[in-house]
C-alpha cells in the first residue's frame, strides 16, 4: 500500500471514530462539521454583532465583556428568569489564587500552586490551556465582581485546594455573583430576552456561523451575528436519558441538579450544526451527598462540615468504608461500590449543633429550613434521630450491633490519634461519637454539574475534530469540556463559568 492510500485510509478511520465519539458529528458538503440543516436562511428576522446563548454566569460575563470591546449583544435566555440558573442556585463557592482578601488574611498563594492542585485533583487530565487559562485568570475576574459590588463572603477550606481559596458567599448559593453581573448588563442597557430557547446554528458553506435560529412563544426567528454567537447554555446536567447514557458511572441513580433548561442542547447543536469537538463527557461533578426526597430530586448536605470535627460514613451495613476527609466527588466512586449506593452521616448531638451554629440557614442542609429538619427528622425517611446509637440503627433499619462497634472502633481510633482502617488524619480524630442524641442523613449522589462538553481552544474558540477553531463561534461555562479533567474541585466551576464567559465575550467581540 502507498503511503497517500496508508493516509487516506487511517483519516478515514480517524473521521469515523470520530464522528462516533461525537454522537454523530455531522459531515456534509465536503466540509468537517457543517449539517445541511445549518445552512443560513435567505432572510433574516433581525441582526446584531454577539449572540449570546444563556443568561447564567458564563453568559452573562461574555454579555459585558463584548459589549465593553464595541459589539451590540444580544442575551437570549430559555428560561423566564436568571434565578433557576445552576449559577444562581450554586453553592457560591468561588476559586480564585491571589486575591486582595487572600493577601489581606495572609494567605500565601499563586496561580502556579492552583494550576498545580487543580491538575492533580484533576488526575491530569485537565486540557492544560484551559486549566492555565482558568487558573492565572480567576482571580481578575473575581476583583472585578468585587470591584463592582460583590457582597460579603468568607474563605472555606475544600478538600484539593492546598490553600484557602474558595471564595463562599455569605449567602451559600450563587445569586450574589448573578446578581453583580446581571448588574452590569442592565447597567449596559443589553437585552435579555427571557423564554427565547436557540435552536440551531447557521454556518455558512465555508463553515463561519452565522446566526442562530430560536423560537420565542412558539414563533420562530432567524438572527444574523455579524461577529460571533457565544454558547452559554450550561451543560446536560438536567437531562436523565442524556445523563445516564454519557455518563455511565452514575447512571440510573442519585439527584440530578441544576438550570431545567441544562439538557445539553448548546453541546449537541455544536457538534451537529457546526461539528464542534465534544470532550470529556464521562465525568460530571458527582457528590455523595443526595437527600434524594423525590426521583432524582432533593436537597444535599454538606457532610463535610461534619465529618472532621468527629463523625463519620457508614454504608447499609453500618461499616465505615472509606476516608471521610478525601474530596468528596472522589468519596463518589468509593460510594458506586456500597450496597444500594447510599451511605449515613452519622453525628453526635454536639457536633450536630455546633455545624447548624456556625453555617448560615440552609447552608448545611440546600436548601431547607429549620422547620423542613425537624419535620424530616420524624419522618425518618432521610433523617434520623435517636437516644442511642442502637435505636439509631433500628431507626435506620441497619444491623445495631454492626453500628454500635463500627462507632465503638472509630472511637479507639480517635483515642489513640490513629485512624487504623482508613488512614484519617490525626486532625480529623479529635473528637469521640459520643453524647445523644445522635444523628444520621441518609445520602446517595447528587450530580450538580457536568464536565465533558464542547472543546474551546485559550480564545474560547470551539475547535473542530483537528483542533481548527471555527470562525465566528465561541463556547463558555458548562457548555465547555475538558477544564476539570475527571474531577470536580470546589469552586472551579463558578470560577471557570465567569473566566471562560469573560474570555468568550470579549474575544466574541472582535469576530
Ligand atoms: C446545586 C449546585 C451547587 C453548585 N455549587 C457550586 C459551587 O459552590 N461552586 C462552583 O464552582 N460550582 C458550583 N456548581 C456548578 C456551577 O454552578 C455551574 O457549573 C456554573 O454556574 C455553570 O454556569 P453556566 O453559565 O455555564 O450555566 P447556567 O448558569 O446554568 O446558565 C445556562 C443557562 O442557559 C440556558 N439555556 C440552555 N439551553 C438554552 C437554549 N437552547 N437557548 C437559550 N438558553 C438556553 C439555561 O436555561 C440556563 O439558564 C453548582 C451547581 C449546582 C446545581
Amino acid at each position: 500500500m502507498n503511503d497517500e492510500k496508508k493516509k487516506s485510509i487511517s483519516r478515514r478511520g480517524f473521521l469515523k471514530g470520530a464522528a462516533a465519539s461525537a454522537g454523530g458529528l455531522a459531515m456534509a458538503g465536503g466540509m468537517v462539521g457543517v449539517s445541511q440543516a445549518a445552512v443560513p436562511p435567505k432572510k433574516w428576522d433581525r441582526k446584531t454583532d454577539v449572540i449570546v446563548v444563556g443568561a447564567g454566569g458564563a453568559g452573562l460575563m461574555a454579555a459585558v465583556r463584548a459589549s465593553d470591546a464595541g459589539a451590540k449583544v444580544v442575551v437570549l435566555q430559555k428560561t423566564p428568569t436568571v434565578y433557576t440558573t445552576s449559577t444562581a442556585v450554586s453553592g457560591g463557592l468561588f476559586a480564585a489564587a491571589g486575591t486582595r482578601a487572600q493577601k489581606e488574611k495572609g494567605i500565601d498563594d499563586s496561580s502556579e500552586k492552583f494550576y498545580q492542585d487543580f491538575l492533580k485533583n484533576g488526575g491530569y487530565m485537565n486540557i492544560p490551556e484551559l486549566a492555565h487559562l482558568l487558573t492565572d485568570n480567576s482571580v481578575k475576574v473575581f476583583e472585578w465582581l468585587v470591584d463592582n459590588g460583590l457582597p460579603s463572603f468568607r474563605f472555606e477550606a475544600y478538600p484539593g485546594h492546598s490553600v484557602l481559596r474558595g471564595h463562599r458567599s455569605n449567602k451559600n448559593n450563587g445569586r450574589d455573583l448573578l446578581d453583580t453581573v446581571f448588574a452590569q448588563v442592565k447597567k449596559r442597557n443589553i437585552p435579555v430576552e427571557f423564554g427565547t430557547e436557540v435552536t440551531r446554528l447557521f454556518v455558512d458553506p465555508k463553515g463561519r456561523v452565522m446566526g442562530v435560529e430560536a423560537v420565542k412563544a412558539g414563533k420562530k426567528m432567524n438572527i444574523q451575528a455579524h461577529r460571533a454567537v457565544v454558547v452559554a447554555s450550561g451543560g446536560f446536567v438536567r437531562d436523565a436519558a442524556t445523563f445516564d447514557s454519557w455518563v455511565p458511572a452514575y447512571s440510573g441513580v442519585g439527584n440530578l441538579t441544576g438550570d431545567p433548561g441544562n439538557v445539553g442542547q448548546g453541546i449537541k447543536m455544536i457538534a451537529k450544526d457546526a461539528g464542534g469537538l465534544p470532550t470529556h463527557l464521562q465525568y460530571s461533578g458527582t457528590y455523595p451527598y443526595g437527600l434524594e426526597v423525590s426521583p432524582r430530586s432533593g436537597p444535599v448536605c454538606r457532610y463535610w462540615y461534619f465529618t472532621p470535627l468527629g463523625s463519620i460514613l457508614v454504608n447499609k451495613k453500618g461499616k465505615r468504608y472509606v476516608n471521610e476527609t478525601i474530596t468528596p466527588t472522589k468519596l463518589s466512586l468509593y460510594l458506586s461500590e456500597q450496597p444500594e449506593k447510599v451511605h449515613y452521616l452519622i453525628a453526635s448531638k454536639g457536633v450536630w449543633d455546633e455545624v447548624f451554629a456556625k453555617y448560615p440557614p440552609g447552608g448545611v442542609i440546600s436548601p431547607s429550613s429549620p422547620e423542613w429538619i425537624e419535620k424530616e427528622l420524624q419522618a425518618g425517611d432521610w433523617l434520623f434521630r435517636a437516644n442511642t446509637i442502637s435505636e439509631l440503627a433500628k431507626k435506620m433499619g441497619i444491623d445495631a450491633s454492626g453500628l454500635e462497634k463500627t462507632v465503638e472502633t472509630f472511637n479507639s481510633y480517635v483515642q489513640a490519634g490513629n485512624d487504623l482502617e482508613f488512614g484519617r488524619d490525626a486532625k480529623s480524630l479529635t473528637r469521640k461519637i459520643e453524647g445523644g442524641p445522635f444523628y444520621t442523613v441518609k445520602m446517595t449522589f447528587a450530580t450538580v454539574l457536568t464536565m465533558g462538553g464542547i472543546r474551546v481552544n485559550d480564545k474560547c474558540q470551539v475547535v473542530d475534530p483537528y483542533g481548527k477553531s471555527i470562525p465566528g463561534l465561541y463556547a463558555a461555562g458548562e457548555t465547555t469540556g475538558g477544564v476539570h479533567g475527571n474531577m470536580y474541585m470546589g469552586g472551579c466551576a463558578l470560577a471557570w463559568a465567569f473566566t471562560s464567559g469573560w474570555f468568550a465575550g470579549s474575544n466574541a467581540a472582535k469576530g
